[in-house]
């Protein structure tokens, strides 16, 4: 069966996959800033300061406007709306700060969830509407990649066959609509750790999500080198009597992981094409590796999401894809106890954040 109708030129399928393999570059990850409005006041709400659109920017410039030397672990920044129009106490655009580092900036695009009527509780994602539009405003404005939150759980009777369906086209439906304006899609179907599931019963779980989002992503055509994962680890419910170890997690993770992702096209991008002996064919343009994978912290301290993600990246199995992290809490934590909502802690908290990332990924290729 040829490929009649291309849906991306080859110069279009590089441009993905450089900006792909840039944010995850050997020892770098993403952090997570983009927040909505309502999440980050919960967060604001535990260290006593008001959720204001000023409060908001502050700590976002602390964030932004540490040391440059971040670039050596933070390959890519998620903004929400919100702060992609925002300035540094300097007047700089915050993609402008951002792009200035050598990070490349994307934008939380979804809408929020709605409920699955007919279902336990579980939701689906909003904001197909307009989204094409959407994207390509924000690639004008500075961005290069986007993300899309879908949420399942687990529980007797979830996830059901239809949020796994219902969740995995919609992912795949936001992946091509960013891939033709220029953005990597992070694809993120995360599962909740509500509940007391063991291990195994999430590994089971995440392998049926991820199975039919690579088949959704695969009926619409989407590039697969131009795309990032932002999976769960497989970890046990936070109400499972059972404790686990970073090694036990690391091997369910993976193996969810081989099972159901298609691995790396390996070897060094060929100088000479193999499909046609042409010297450089784009039409045969062949990556260095399948982009990356990068894990969200869902609620895991800073300390066990940086020994997880230790453990994942030493797990005696084959590992095609670069393992990192897009973490939101589990690399802004200590910044935001460090930082109280005080100027005069500006420093403190900036440390704080500068060796969460560091320690986050410990192994460097
Ligand atoms: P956490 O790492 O705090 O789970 O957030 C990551 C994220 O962006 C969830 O969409």
């Amino acid at each position: 069966m040829t490929h009649q109708f291309p849906s991306l030129s080859p110069e279009q399928k590089k441009e993905l996959s450089d900006i792909a393999q840039k944010i995850v570059a050997p020892g770098k990850g993403i952090l997570a800033a983009d927040e909505s409005t309502g999440t980050m006041g919960k967060r604001l709400q535990k260290i006593n300061v008001e959720n204001t659109e000023e409060n908001r920017r502050c700590f976002r410039e602390l964030l932004f406007s540490t040391d440059p030397s971040i670039s050596n672990c933070i390959g890519g920044v998620i903004l929400f709306h919100e702060t992609l129009y925002q300035k540094s106490d300097s007047g700089k655009l915050f993609p402008q700060v951002i792009k200035d580092k050598g990070i490349v900036v994307g934008i939380k695009v979804d809408k929020g969830t709605a409920g699955l009527n007919g279902t336990d509780g579980e939701t689906t994602t909003q904001g197909l509407d307009g989204l094409s539009e959407r994207c390509a405003q924000y690639k004008k404005d500075g961005c290069d990649f986007a993300k899309w939150r879908c949420v399942l759980k687990i529980s007797d009777s979830c996830p059901s066959a239809l949020s796994i369906a219902e969740n995995a086209n919609v992912l795949a439906r936001y992946a091509s609509i960013c891939q033709q304006n220029g953005l990597v899609p992070i694809v993120e179907p995360e599962i909740l750790p509500d509940g007391d599931h063991d291990l195994q019963r999430c590994q089971y779980a995440t392998e049926k999500v991820l199975a039919a989002v690579y088949k959704a992503l695969s009926d619409h055509h989407v590039y697969l080198e131009g795309t990032l994962l932002k999976p769960n680890m497989v970890t046990a419910g936070h109400s499972c009597t059972t404790k686990y170890t970073p090694q036990q997690v690391a091997m369910a993770t993976v193996t969810a992981l081989l099972r159901t992702v298609p691995a790396a096209v390996p070897g060094e991008f060929q100088a000479v094409c193999s499909h046609c002996s042409v010297s450089f064919h784009a039409a045969c343009y062949i990556p260095l590796s399948f982009a990356g994978i990068c894990f969200l912290s869902g609620g895991q301290s800073e300390e066990e999401a940086s020994l997880n993600l230790n453990a994942i990246n030493q797990v005696p199995l084959k590992r095609p894809w670069k393992l990192s992290f897009s973490y939101g809490r589990a690399l802004q934590a200590s910044a935001l106890a460090a930082w109280l909502g005080k100027a005069e802690n500006k420093k403190a908290a900036q440390e704080a954040f500068c060796s969460r990332a560091k320690v986050s990924l410990i192994i460097r290729e």
